[in-house]
C-alpha cells in the first residue's frame, strides 16, 4: 500500500519491521523498550543517543537544547508564548492553516501582533519582503515554515531585525532538507510526519531564550524546567522517543538529510510535472516558488469526478488522497517515508485517469 495521508504517521517499512521485532524483547532484555522504566539505563541510552542522532543529522549546535515533549504542535501554539513572550509583543506571519491557528492561540496570552497574512490569496503565496510589517522589538516572530493544508513551503527565511528570533514550526517539512538550524530561536515539530508517532513533540530551542517563561507557566510546559531534567521531569513519552530515535538512525544510513533531500526534491517534481503537464486537467493553485515539497494539493478541473478518482485510487492501493476538507480536492502527502515507486503509482494513476477521462 501507498499512503499519501498527511498524517499521523507515515513511517518507513524497515523501521515498522524493526519496531514489530522488538516489541515483546528489546536487544534481548525479554520485553519492549515501552515496559521499561524511563530512568533505567537502557530507557536514557535510547533517549541519548535520539538526541545525538538528530543533532548530527540537523546539525545543531551545541548552544541548542534539544527537548522530546508531549501535547503535540498545538500545545507548543501555547506554550511559546507563555515562554518567550516575558511581557512582550510577538509578531505572527499567518500563511495557511497553521500559522492561523498559532496566531490565535497566542493571542489568548498575550501582546501579539499579525505581521503579514496572505489569507487574501486563498493562501496561495508567501507574503512579499515590502508586505511584511515587522516589529525590531518583537519578543520573536513567528513562521510556519511548511503549511501543510495549504501545501506552502518557505525555503527562504524573510530578513528579519536583528536580535528578533525566529519561532519556526516545522511539523510538517522537518528532516526533509538541510535546515541552518542557527538562524532560528526555537524549531519545533510534532512527530507524527516525518518523525514517528503522534504526540511526541521535538523542540529545538537556543539557550539564551531560556528562562524567560511567565510566572504560571505550569512546569512540565516550561522549556527550561524540562530542558534542566533531560525532557524527563516526568514521565516521557518513552515508545515515540525509541520509535523518533530508529527514524534518525534510518535517515542517517540514508545519507543524511543533503541526500534525503535530493530524493524529495525528485519526489515532488514528478507530482508537480504530472499536475502542470496534464492540460488543465488537475490543478494546484500554489506560487511555483513556494510549493510544498511535502504536501501536494490539487484539484480536477471537473469536482464531479473526485469521488471516481479516489475509488480507482484505492482500486491499486494509492490511501488517503482526499484533501482536507477546507480546500476541498486531492491532497499527495510525499514526506520523507514516500518512496518514488509510490509517487510512480500515484502519477501513473493520473496520467491514466486524465487520460479516459478528459
Ligand atoms: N502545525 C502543522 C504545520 C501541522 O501540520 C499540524 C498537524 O499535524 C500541527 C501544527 C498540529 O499538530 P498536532 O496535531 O500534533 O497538535
Amino acid at each position: 500500500i501507498f499512503n499519501f495521508s498527511a498524517g499521523p504517521a507515515v513511517l518507513p517499512t524497515t523501521v515498522l519491521e524493526q519496531v514489530r521485532d522488538e516489541l515483546l524483547d528489546w536487544h534481548g532484555r525479554g520485553m519492549g523498550i515501552m515496559e521499561m522504566s524511563h530512568r533505567g539505563k537502557d530507557f536514557t541510552g535510547v533517549l541519548h543517543e535520539a538526541e545525538a542522532d538528530l543533532r548530527d543529522l540537523m546539525g545543531i549546535p551545541s548552544n541548542y537544547k534539544v527537548l522530546f515533549l508531549q501535547g503535540g504542535a498545538t500545545q507548543q501554539f501555547a506554550q511559546i508564548p507563555m515562554n518567550l513572550l516575558a511581557g512582550r509583543s510577538a509578531d505572527y506571519v499567518v500563511t495557511g492553516s497553521w500559522s492561523k491557528k498559532a496566531y490565535k492561540e497566542a493571542q489568548h496570552l498575550g501582546g501579539v501582533r499579525l505581521a503579514g497574512s496572505t489569507e487574501a490569496s486563498a493562501f496561495t503565496c508567501l507574503p512579499a519582503a515590502n508586505e511584511l510589517k515587522l516589529d525590531p522589538q518583537a519578543a520573536y516572530l513567528h513562521l510556519c515554515t511548511n503549511e501543510t493544508i495549504h501545501g506552502v513551503e518557505m525555503f527562504d527565511l524573510p530578513e528579519v531585525p536583528a536580535g528578533v528570533p525566529v519561532v519556526a514550526d516545522m511539523s510538517s517539512h522537518i528532516l526533509s532538507r538541510p535546515m541552518d538550524v542557527s538562524r532560528y530561536g526555537l524549531i519545533y515539530a510534532g512527530a507524527q510526519k516525518n518523525i514517528g508517532p503522534a504526540g511526541l513533540v521535538i523542540v529545538i530551542v537556543r539557550e539564551d531564550l531560556l528562562g524567560k517563561a511567565s510566572a504560571i507557566t505550569p512546569s512540565v510546559m516550561n522549556f527550561a524546567t524540562m530542558a534542566e531534567h533531560d525532557s524527563m521531569l516526568n514521565t516521557p513519552p518513552t515508545f515515540g522517543i525509541y520509535l523518533a530515535g530508529l527514524v534518525f538512525k534510518n535517515l542517517k544510513a540514508q545519507g543524511g538529510l543533503a541526500a534525503v533531500e535530493q530524493t524529495n526534491i525528485a519526489k515532488a517534481k514528478r507530482v508537480y510535472d504530472a499536475i502542470d503537464g496534464s492540460g488543465g486537467f488537475y490543478r494546484n493553485p500554489v506560487d511555483a516558488p513556494c510549493r510544498s515539497r511535502m504536501n501536494v494539493p490539487f484539484t480536477l478541473a471537473n469536482p464531479a469526478l473526485d469521488a471516481e478518482f479516489l475509488a480507482e485510487a484505492a482500486e491499486r492501493r494509492l490511501e488517503g488522497l482526499k484533501g482536507h476538507k477546507s480546500v476541498g480536492g486531492m491532497r499527495a502527502s510525499i514526506y520523507n517515508a514516500m518512496s518514488l515507486d509510490g509517487v510512480e503509482a500515484l502519477v501513473g494513476l493520473m496520467q491514466d485517469f486524465a487520460a479516459r477521462k478528459a
